[in-house]
């Protein structure tokens, strides 16, 4: 049986939830540290441990099947690969930031201004858009010092929190493209049976990320309206409870209603609710 590679970040920002990702997936692996490749012991599949701006093009050129990176790094190399699956983490913004003290106050004043970034082809394609002329300067790392250093009179650079901005005396100026980790994959892979499989049982394990088992008791007489209340996969499921007149409801509900949810499900008559973490749900 052939095997496949997938990708990922060796060090940095994505390494860790893109092994815990693939961990999640069932696939059992060594993470060494030290080690470029590493077998899966229960798949089809090795993983390649990579710089993260390596990947966009080793993927489209098949010496990966699959990989792991921010989209930032996607565009920036401007390859051509399939978006497989959004994964919802690496989540930041490329963002325009000017020093607190900059008399720039719109875009169009960047005009004939010097920006540095470590994303000279996405930016140079965002100011063409807004009509600016600007000279970018390229360089591959600590971006936010260059106003304070004379080098440039802004600059573009991924945030997520903005503290970095904050402590360099940078405020944000505009946002260029928002970005997440993504599943790529070369063009046609998709139709793979091998990369379906792990397909689905990544958005399984995203799935059950996103929301949460919840069992609460309620008298019959308040029954309806907290199933009202609970959408479940399907619907909720009622147990009666050993004490008449009461049942206990089992159901799934989404992670991002889950405190509004809970408010409401209390002043319905719900008691005793229990939330649990789900490790994956399989439809
Ligand atoms: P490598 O050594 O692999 O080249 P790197 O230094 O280029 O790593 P990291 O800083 O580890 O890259 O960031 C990897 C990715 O994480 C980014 O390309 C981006 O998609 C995402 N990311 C999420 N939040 C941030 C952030 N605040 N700053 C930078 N990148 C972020
Ligand atoms: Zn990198």
């Amino acid at each position: 049986m052939k095997t496949l590679k997938i990708a990922i970040q060796k060090s940095g920002r994505l390494n860790e939830k893109s092994v815990e990702l693939l961990k999640n997936c069932g696939l059992s692996f060594e993470n060494y540290k030290s080690s470029l490749i590493s077998p899966v012991s229960n798949f089809p599949l090795e993983i390649l441990f990579l710089r993260d701006d390596d990947i966009p093009e080793y993927v489209q050129d098949g010496i990966a099947d699959i990989g792991i990176v921010g989209e930032n790094v996607i565009n920036e190399t401007e390859v051509d690969v399939s978006y497989l699956q959004m994964l919802g983490f690496g989540k930041c913004s490329l963002k325009l930031a000017i020093p607190n003290n900059s008399d720039i106050t719109q875009l169009s004043e960047l005009q004939g201004k010097s920006i540095a970034t470590s994303y000279p082809v996405i930016l140079k394609k965002f100011l063409a858009k807004n009509n600016i002329t600007a000279d970018i300067r390229t360089i591959s790392g600590s971006v936010e010092i260059s106003p304070g250093l004379g080098l440039s009179d802004a600059i573009c650079d991924l945030v997520s929190t903005g503290g970095t901005l904050k402590s360099n005396g940078l405020k944000q100026f505009g946002d260029v493209m928002h970005s997440e980790a993504v599943l790529i994959g070369r063009r046609g892979i998709e139709n793979d049976p091998l990369i379906i499989e792990l397909i689905q049982r990544v958005q399984s394990v995203l799935r059950a990320k996103e929301t949460k088992y919840v069992v609460l008791n309620v008298e019959q007489q308040n029954l309806a309206a907290v199933e009202a209340l609970l959408p479940g996969i399907k619907s909720p499921t009622v147990v009666p409870l050993a004490e008449e007149g009461w049942a206990a409801v089992h159901t799934v509900i989404p992670e991002k209603d889950f405190w509004n949810k809970i408010s409401k499900l209390k002043a319905a008559g719900a008691q005793g609710i229990v939330v649990l973490p789900i490790e994956k749900i399989i439809l």
